[in-house]
């Protein structure tokens, strides 16, 4: 039995079963979805998204799309090659026949093609899914009102205006469509301002109108390049944040010059990584969220070792990559270096890191 086999012989049911004896804890289920914490990474939020029609997870916190066997080697912690284990987990649990049997002693070799197999599917799965644009008319539902929070936080109303940043008053969100570098609606996000509804499923989350959900795989886009292209090209730099707020807070500082992309997420993508090296830029400024406390701290560590594997290593070898690094302590906890203004962003950048070439 393939991985392909195991997955189709899957019911609603059956992924459920196994969601529990992961211990998670459902927050949410309509007919359309399931949310539940994010076991593949041992989190606790509510950010592990099922989505029953394409019976694909989403983490939105670190691990984003996956499928079951994906969730189960995060949650065994299992490394990408030893996916097989989570198969027979699977099976086991489930009562299915035969798998351990398949992926046994009996046929090494074909537990090797079987790898190669799944590794080429998944990566053409992912190329052969283009992101279909959505029709922007969909924005037409909701309102251009701007919230005095977001001004208070360094974003102009011009900047909201730029970005088609929207206001939905029934929901009580705030609306930030993406598009992508041609200027095709490709997802819509919600930022609530509700504290409860915060507290419950993050501050960001992919946007529902009727049966409809306007989400996309964020990893597939860089937020912002399609405003800040040129600047990017002209300064052959780019820096990239973590949330689509700090790609509004620089455009209100900078304008025309900013070059500030979004990864929407923690990680660099393949497919990010693709698109940055193809703009031809010379340097990459990481400028992360400040996820600890103090620069001595173990939390410090984890994050600095998070950004080099997720995203130095994969840029290094090709370009100069610096990092922001809050070493005077300018932001607080969870800041990003965008939120305390045009100073401190500038006096980080001053002091930006170099973490050179690999090779
Ligand atoms: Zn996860």
């Amino acid at each position: 039995m393939t991985a392909q086999e195991l997955k189709e012989k899957l019911k609603e049911e059956d992924i459920r079963k196994l969601l529990i004896e992961m211990g998670a804890t459902f927050y949410y289920e309509d007919d359309d979805m399931w949310i539940t914490d994010t076991i593949c990474h041992h989190g606790t939020k509510p950010k592990l998204y099922y989505y029953k029609d394409s019976m694909s997870f989403h983490c939105y916190t670190e691990c984003g799309q996956l499928d079951i066997i994906g969730v189960v080697m995060g949650y065994k912690d299992y490394e990408q090659e030893e996916f097989q284990k989570a198969i027979n987990w699977i099976c086991i649990k489930l009562n299915l026949d035969n798998c351990e049997y398949g992926f046994g002693k009996q046929e090494q070799i074909s537990d090797w093609e079987f790898i190669r197999k799944y590794k080429k599917s998944s990566k053409k799965e992912a190329k052969e899914k283009p992101l279909v644009p959505y029709d922007k008319s969909v924005l037409n539902i909701f309102q251009k009102m701007y919230t005095d929070e977001w001004i208070k936080e360094g974003i102009s109303i011009e900047t909201m205006e730029k970005y088609n940043i929207l206001y939905s008053t029934w929901q009580q969100k705030i609306i930030i469509p993406h598009f992508d570098v041609n200027n095709q609606l490709i997802g819509v996000r919600g930022r609530s301002l509700i504290d409860e509804d915060i507290e419950l499923f993050g501050k960001y989350t992919p946007f529902k109108v009727g049966r409809r959900f306007y989400n996309h795989s964020l990893g597939m886009n860089l937020f912002g390049l399609n405003h800040n292209l040129k600047a990017i090209q002209k300064k052959r730099k780019i820096m990239l944040v973590e949330a689509e707020k700090s790609v509004f807070q620089t455009d209100t500082m900078f304008g025309e010059d900013n070059f500030t992309v979004a990864l929407c997420g923690s990680n660099l993508t393949d497919y990010q990584k693709g698109m940055i090296l193809m703009l031809g830029v010379r340097e990459v400024i990481i400028a992360l969220d400040k996820q600890y406390e103090t620069i001595d701290s173990d939390e410090c560590k984890k994050w600095a070792k998070h950004i080099k594997d997720k995203i130095v290593d994969k840029l290094s070898p090709f370009v100069t990559v610096s990092v922001l690094w809050d070493t005077n302590d300018l932001l607080e906890y969870k800041d990003s270096p965008t939120d305390r203004g045009k100073e401190t962003l500038l006096q980080l950048m001053e002091n930006k890191i170099y973490v050179g070439t690999n090779q």
